[in-house]
């Protein structure tokens, strides 16, 4: 598996496959590694955790891992090794695994200082945080957190419905994931948030519950003031071994049809407040079947048109075969 991909032509590449493949021995990684997909292209990765404290039900890279926080003494030395091994031209660093935010705040910015310390082209250090990860920290922490070089989390928003987020383990609430969407933005730190098309099911009513509770919750995540957040919809997939992919061998869950998949998007969009400002929308991830880029709400009767189009037509959408993690 690659850990760092830089842009290139395809000999830098290979070379960049060598070298990495180096790194690799040289660094700590406990696999399954997974990471965004907006950190697979420029990102050096860097295990600040391994696992995930928490469980969710759907969730499939941390279900065999055990959770544990490495010493920062550890996790410097691969920050450093990886600069001798990289050279100075490492622009991102992505810090592992499931929920690296977890970590206390003084150790996250020494970390994050010595990110910039030993990468001086560094322009980004981000990390998957918990919504219980971002409120348990102060807003002054969050603050220095965002000084030391932090500067976007991930969080796993999943659904917008209580009862849902209780269904799956999630061990949050709607208005926890407001508060902490909140807290990011007043830290300035950028939110990149992650919803899931089908978690609800084949049950139509709990599928418009979880459509409509899911756009409320993003209208009430809105910044006070302008800046840039992120909302990306994947979804649902049920690989062998998740809790979820149990249940549904059981019988005790049937997944949504892509018809519904469809028109649970479409309730969706269709309740995000004309108020929603600033927030990237996209549903590019391989797990998708229709692609949706653009800006909530200014492109929202953009996205109404092309889901109406792909249900009429699903020619356009992605293959089921096609469709991954
Ligand atoms: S919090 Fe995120 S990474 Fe952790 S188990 Fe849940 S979905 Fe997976």
């Amino acid at each position: 598996m690659l850990y760092l991909y830089l842009d290139a032509f395809f000999i830098f590449r290979y070379f960049i496959l060598m070298l990495m493949s180096m790194v690799i021995s040289e660094l700590f990684y406990e696999e399954p590694v997974y990471r965004p997909p907006s950190e697979g292209k420029k990102s050096l990765l860097i295990t600040a955790t391994v696992g995930c404290s928490f469980k969710c039900t759907f969730c499939y890279p941390y279900r065999h891992k055990k959770f544990r926080i490495r010493a920062v003494d550890e996790i410097i030395e691969d920050i450093k090794k990886a600069r001798k091994m990289l050279g100075p031209n490492v622009e991102r660093i992505f810090l592992l695994d499931g929920n690296a935010f977890v970590m206390k705040p003084n150790d996250l910015v020494a970390i994050s200082e010595a990110c910039y310390k030993y990468h001086p082209k560094l322009q980004r250090v981000s990390a998957y945080a918990h919504a219980k990860d971002i409120l348990r920290k102060s807003d002054l922490e969050l603050k220095e957190i965002q000084n030391s070089g932090i500067t976007m989390v991930y969080m796993g928003i999943e659904t917008g419905d209580d009862e849902l987020l209780q269904k799956i383990n999630k061990h949050t609430n709607a208005n926890e994931l407001q508060q902490a969407a909140q807290k990011l933005h007043k830290a300035r730190i950028i939110l990149s948030g992650t919803v899931i098309l089908g978690l609800a099911g084949d049950n139509i009513e709990l599928s418009r519950r979880h459509a409509i509770r899911t756009a409320q919750l993003i209208n009430s995540m809105n910044p006070a003031k302008h800046q840039d957040w992120y909302i990306s919809a994947l979804t649902l997939m049920l690989p062998p071994g998740t809790l979820l992919a149990n249940k549904y061998q059981n019988g005790e869950f049937t997944p949504l049809s892509q018809t519904g998949i469809l028109q649970e998007l479409r309730l969706m969009i269709e309740h995000i407040s004309d108020d929603v400002h600033d927030c990237i929308f996209r549903s590019n991830h391989a797990s998708n079947y229709l692609v949706l880029k653009g800006i909530l709400s200014k492109d929202k009767q953009k996205f109404l048109h092309l889901i109406d189009q792909a249900l009429q037509n699903p020619s356009m959408l992605r293959p089921e075969f096609f469709r991954g993690l």
